[in-house]
């Protein structure tokens, strides 16, 4: 009579020690920025980021506002400003994303613009700090 709930307390205990130990291990005990990071080698490792990324930079002044660069880059990371320039232009400015929508620094803007007024320069992988750290 007490031999089978002695060993059926022995058996809960175990079973109680066994979950306590793998709750413990679990994925939620590690901080939010090592879970981001594998989120993002896991992107990377699958190519759903870009592996390249631009800093663009504009000449305000020079630009005329066609909306060339804006309506031709492939990334989508340019919007047309709300302020204005000395002629009453509306330039382009950068809204990204990372690490999905970003400048790859393709030079299609600086190649498109009439005005030299926009162009992009590669961003070193040490450099940057914003998406993929
Ligand atoms: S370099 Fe390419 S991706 Fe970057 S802003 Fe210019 S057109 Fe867009
Ligand atoms: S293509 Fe050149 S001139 Fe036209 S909006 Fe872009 S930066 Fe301005």
């Amino acid at each position: 009579m007490y031999l089978p709930m002695y060993i059926e307390s022995v058996f809960i205990s175990f079973s109680i020690i066994y979950t306590i130990e793998r709750v413990l291990k679990m994925p939620f005990r590690k901080s939010m920025a090592e879970i981001e990071q594998e989120r993002k080698l896991k992107l990377i490792e699958q190519r759903k980021v870009p592996l390249r990324r631009g800093k663009v930079y504009v000449i305000k002044e020079r630009c005329k506002g066609c909306g060339f660069c804006i309506e031709n880059c492939p990334s989508g990371v340019l919007v047309r400003s709300e302020d204005v320039n000395e002629k009453g232009y509306h330039y382009p400015v950068v809204v990204e994303d990372p690490p999905f929508k970003v400048c790859i620094a393709c030079g299609f803007c600086s190649l498109i613009c009439p005005e030299f007024a926009i162009y992009s320069v590669l961003v070193e992988p040490e450099e940057e700090n914003d998406g993929r750290d």
